[in-house]
């Protein structure tokens, strides 16, 4: 078994190595109990090398303040909801659909969609005309 060299330990800690460098060095690790503690002590150094915060509460504050949620706009409360909310009612009540139409503009509109008298009505009613005037003529010859 080839044992993973202390480059490659710290390179994987680091995070500078490839995914197939990264999964050797993981599946070295799994099965090799001294290359594991090498790589234990490596994470312990680099622990120690990083940098000191000078003020870490200031530092958290800071990070706060910049993922703190942004305060609301103008449209974002509830009573402008509100007020919307009146002044379409109010739009809606003026305009009239919230009211059944009076009967006189019923009929208006009524008398406005009736359709015009089709063809076979009127050939009826010329028919029924020409058949008045035959009966009165026949009427008065007969008299
Ligand atoms: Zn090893």
């Amino acid at each position: 078994m080839k044992h993973t060299t202390m480059e490659e330990i710290q390179a994987y800690i680091g995070d500078r190595v490839t995914t197939e460098q990264r999964t050797a060095v993981e599946d070295h690790l799994y099965s090799c109990v001294e290359c594991l503690q090498v790589y234990m002590d490596g994470l312990e150094t680099c622990q120690t090398n990083l940098p000191s915060l000078p003020d870490p509460e200031q530092w958290t504050n800071q990070i706060m303040d910049r993922i703190a949620p942004p305060r609301k706009r103008w449209y974002e409360y509830s009573l402008f909801h509100y007020g919307a909310a009146a002044v379409i009612m109010l739009a809606v009540t003026a305009s009239g659909l919230f009211f059944p139409p009076n009967e006189a503009s019923m009929e208006q509109r009524a008398s406005e969609t009736q359709p015009a008298p089709s063809y076979s009505d009127k050939l009826m009613q010329q028919t029924l005309t020409v058949l008045d005037q035959l009966k009165e003529k026949g009427g008065a010859v007969r008299e």
